[in-house]
């Protein structure tokens, strides 16, 4: 069992410095960081959560072995995904 680190990833090195297991590692070929599934433990043993999706701050970025992101859209900001758009206006208008 392994998590995925997808293309949104912003490179912050955050989960790096944090993982138990050493299992991530920068990929030259997709420029962002990616998790060797040979070595993720999901941190059992280690940790109650997996650390890496505890510390990341970029939303839908680390996904279960299901493939769902475990930070889905609006879990982080608070932001309903559905009010994003507006809230952005209202940002970019300030
Ligand atoms: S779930 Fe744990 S072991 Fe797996 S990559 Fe993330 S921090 Fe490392
Ligand atoms: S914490 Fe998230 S954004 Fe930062 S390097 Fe890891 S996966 Fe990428």
């Amino acid at each position: 069992m392994s998590l995925e680190i997808v293309d949104s990833c912003v490179s912050c090195h955050a989960c790096y410095d944090v993982c138990p297991s050493n299992a991530i590692e920068m990929s030259a070929l997709q420029k962002h960081f990616v998790i060797d599934p040979k070595k993720c433990t999901e941190c059992e043993g280690d940790y109650a959560d997996p650390q890496c999706a505890s510390i990341c701050p970029i939303e839908e970025t680390i996904l279960n072995a299901s493939g769902i992101p475990i930070n889905p859209l609006g879990s982080l900001t608070g932001i309903p995904p559905e009010k994003m758009e507006e809230v952005m206006r209202e940002i970019q208008a300030r």
